[in-house]
């Protein structure tokens, strides 16, 4: 049996492991669907897949229709180990019926302390570390940068281009993209700066020019003694998949140190197994101070974490962090599921076998089309980066009608980056090898036919 076979669900949602189209996408039932999201739900809240969701498991999507699509983006880097993953289910399931809130900050229970103690155990470092619990990604940040400023006394924090922190309003702030994330929606919050990443393929600085040239922009525009937080995704999701250049982030979180700046690692994106390592810092040899997780972090359910140093994250008084339904009990039972299949199923291992087949698959296709203009990443969180060849310059139609003609064809793909013009994979690590090549057959068919 190979580590896919075991990732695959078995408990829960036995679905055939196929691409599978019986009508047009959308197909009837979820148009109707459609129709009445377009009446019942705001505008703002938009869709990429024009379909209704049934089921999901392994490595597909099926629809009211009766269609199977390939997932190659697990809702956005989340079912990492799989979607309705047993284990997963089944730990919700028994923690459901037991009790399903008493709010942490009231009454107090078990599985939101263990999944502290895994957090601090699993991410970065062997300093002694604390953890907070909350429901997305944005709430961590915010809390993330609430924390540094307590502990540093100071104010401003850096982000930098490219940066996607969230959508609301202090992480639209740290957020670099105006279109969609922040158009219209300001003012945004003071003491947010930005710098410039290291983006080797557009820029062909070394990882130390390009930290110098943040640090002095930091240092001249900032200024150390007002700086509380650096806070950096360490491959960016939303911005485009950018691994930065060797030696960039041990540069930047080297500077933090000496300047008593707090390091925030955003790994809400990279985090859990998805780059090949429990962590994306790991990759690059750096110990964040702060990191801040939630997407993959319990197979699906709604949970987010800010884990650090214990001195940092100890800066608070007493009911300065915290929220209704952070460390929600059902979500905290699914996050120990969850981190349980992480460390125990083959899953980091699983992660780096699919971005082998990923980035020779992807590696091939530049070879014979130079509209490919970049395949990067790590694990199974890799994009191509599609540009015209003549110029170099981004081509956002091409990539976006790839995209839809592959979901035409039963392939769910997402887009990302600052000018939209890489397809971004994060296939769930249950993904079956066959149905992984069939998908990135569907990709090579659409870029040829378009
Ligand atoms: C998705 C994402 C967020 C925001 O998470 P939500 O759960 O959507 O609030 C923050 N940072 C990064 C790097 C992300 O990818």
């Amino acid at each position: 049996m190979s580590i896919a076979d075991t990732l695959v669900p078995v408990g829960g949602p036995t679905l055939p492991q196929e691409r599978r189209l019986v009508t047009a996408i959308p197909g009837p039932r979820s148009q109707e669907l459609l129709d009445r999201k377009a009446s019942a739900v705001a505008a703002g809240v938009g869709h990429t897949v024009p379909i209704a969701a049934v089921a999901a498991g392994g490595g597909v999507v099926v629809d009211a229709d009766g269609n199977s699509l390939i997932d190659l983006g697990s809702g956005i880097a989340v079912t990492t180990v799989g979607n309705a993953h047993p284990k997963v289910v089944a730990a919700v399931q028994e923690q459901v019926a037991q009790f399903t809130h008493t709010c942490f900050m009231i009454s107090p229970y078990e599985s939101y302390v263990a999944v502290a103690e895994a957090l601090n155990r699993i991410t970065p470092g062997d300093h002694a570390k604390k953890s907070a619990l909350f429901n997305s990604g944005a709430e961590a940040v915010e809390n993330a940068v609430k924390i540094a400023r307590k502990y540093t006394k100071k104010q401003a924090v850096v982000a930098f281009d490219h940066g996607y922190h969230g959508r609301t309003s202090l992480t639209m702030a740290l957020t670099a993209k105006a279109m969609p994330y922040k158009s219209g929606f300001g003012p945004f919050p003071s003491e947010i700066y930005r710098a410039p990443l290291s983006y080797p393929f557009r820029d062909g600085l070394s990882g130390a020019e390009a930290a110098k040239r943040a640090i002095s922009l930091i240092e001249k525009q900032v200024g150390a003694d007002n700086l509380a937080a650096v806070i950096i995704e360490p491959i960016q999701g939303e911005g485009g998949f950018i691994v930065p250049a060797d030696g960039f982030l041990p540069a930047l979180v080297e500077w933090c140190r000496a300047n008593d700046v707090v390091f925030i690692a955003d790994e809400v994106q990279s985090g859990f197994a998805r780059t090949g390592s429990m962590f994306a810092s790991e990759q690059f040899g750096i110990v964040p101070d702060l990191i801040t997780t939630a997407k993959g972090i319990a197979g699906g359910l709604p949970l987010a974490a800010v884990t650090g140093r214990a001195e940092i994250m100890d800066a608070s008084h007493t009911g300065g962090l915290g929220g209704t339904y952070g460390g929600n009990p059902v979500a905290c039972a699914a996050a120990l599921a969850a981190i349980d299949v992480f460390e125990n199923d083959g899953v980091i291992e699983r992660a780096r076998e699919i971005g082998d087949i990923l980035v020779s698959r992807l590696t091939a296709l530049q070879a014979g089309d130079p509209r490919v203009g970049d395949v990067r990443g790590r694990g199974a969180m890799v994009a191509a980066e599609f540009v015209d060849p003549a110029t170099g310059e981004p081509d956002a139609a091409l990539t976006g009608a790839v995209a839809r003609a592959c979901i035409a064809a039963g392939v769910i793909v997402l887009t990302c980056g600052t000018y939209g013009n890489v397809i971004r994979f994060l296939p769930p690590l249950s993904m079956p090898d066959e149905l992984l090549h069939e998908g990135l057959d569907v990709v090579a068919s659409a870029l040829a036919a378009h």
